[in-house]
């Protein structure tokens, strides 16, 4: 069992994790994209009872016009703007925090490449790691 903690770039908002997470990947979908103003999304997959939020409630937008279809729950600070996290549709017990707010992101390294179809030209990816051109 491992503790990992975090917080938005203001610090309103932290969080801490009791264990470990169950997925880790990188999203290229567009919209992950314009969220981060970067080139992707970094995530791990938490379950929700694992991860306690302390501090204001992260706002929530709505993002339905994706890539899967699927509505997805964008999870920011309202008042720094950081991403914290996003939910999707059928996983209603995990959810998926941007890496890039860890205290410490050394414990993070992918295991996948999702929607690699809009990987911005310029990333490379290590030979070796899960490539998903969709999903
Ligand atoms: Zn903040
Ligand atoms: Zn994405």
């Amino acid at each position: 069992m491992t503790f990992h903690s975090g917080k938005c770039l203001c610090g309103e908002i932290s969080y801490q994790i009791d264990g470990d997470p169950v997925a880790a990947g990188v999203c290229h979908c567009k919209n992950c994209q314009r969220q981060a103003g970067s080139a992707f999304s970094t995530l791990w997959g938490i379950p929700k009872a694992a991860i306690q939020f302390t501090g204001a409630m992260p706002k929530c937008y709505l993002d339905g016009d994706t890539a899967s279809g699927g509505q997805v729950s964008r999870y920011f600070c309202g008042n720094c703007g950081s991403a914290l996290y996003s939910e999707v549709p059928g996983q209603k017990d995990i959810l998926y925090l941007k890496t890039g707010t860890l205290d410490d992101t050394d414990s993070f390294s992918p295991d996948f490449h999702a929607w690699c179809d809009s990987k911005q030209s310029w990333v490379d990816i290590p030979d070796g790691v899960t490539q998903m051109a969709r999903q």
